[in-house]
């Protein structure tokens, strides 16, 4: 399908889509990266702190992003490094309520460096650069990603209620 969008940053053409905002593959890499960044100094990770990591794009980010020393770790205590998206942590909090089971992806262990970026936009991410990231998507978030489609923005403000949700406990 054509696409009649420019980049929001430049004159090229904005293949990309970051929630309802067009990129060209230079500045939508550099915008996932700019958030990337963000996520990892929010949770404050100590100088040579144990730390887990739970795949090979989380790597990629802790490579590129973590310029302190740190502990490659075994440990439970030691927290981890999650490729836990906006999607999972969405419908994480969407299957609680509606099935009343208690998926717990808020743990003050998880280092979510994509809890604000969709499922699609760490996957184009990873599409560019060649990084291996599989994830099973449920039936939710198939329905999840339809209202996104009809309403941009749903994901996102999905994910602020369960921010909100989360300080209130
Ligand atoms: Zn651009």
């Amino acid at each position: 399908m054509a696409n009649k969008y420019n980049c929001e940053k430049c004159s090229k053409k904005g293949v990309y889509t970051y929630i309802d905002k067009h990129f060209c593959e230079n500045h939508f890499l550099e915008i996932v990266e700019k958030t990337v960044r963000r996520n990892f100094r929010k949770y404050k990770i100590q100088k040579n702190e144990d730390l887990r990591i739970d795949g090979s794009l989380a790597k990629y980010f802790v490579d590129k992003v973590l310029t302190m020393p740190y502990k490659i770790s075994k440990k439970d205590s030691a927290r981890v490094i999650t490729e836990i998206t906006l999607d999972d942590l969405d419908v994480a909090f969407l299957d609680n309520i509606l099935n009343n089971s208690s998926n717990v992806l808020f743990n003050e262990k998880f280092i979510n460096i994509f809890e604000n970026l969709p499922s699609s936009v760490i996957n184009d991410f990873c599409k560019i650069k060649n990084i291996s990231f599989t994830k099973k998507v449920s039936k939710l978030e198939k329905d999840l990603s339809l209202l996104e489609s009809k309403y941009p923005g749903t994901k996102n403000s999905l994910f602020k209620c369960v921010k909100q949700l989360g300080e209130l406990k």
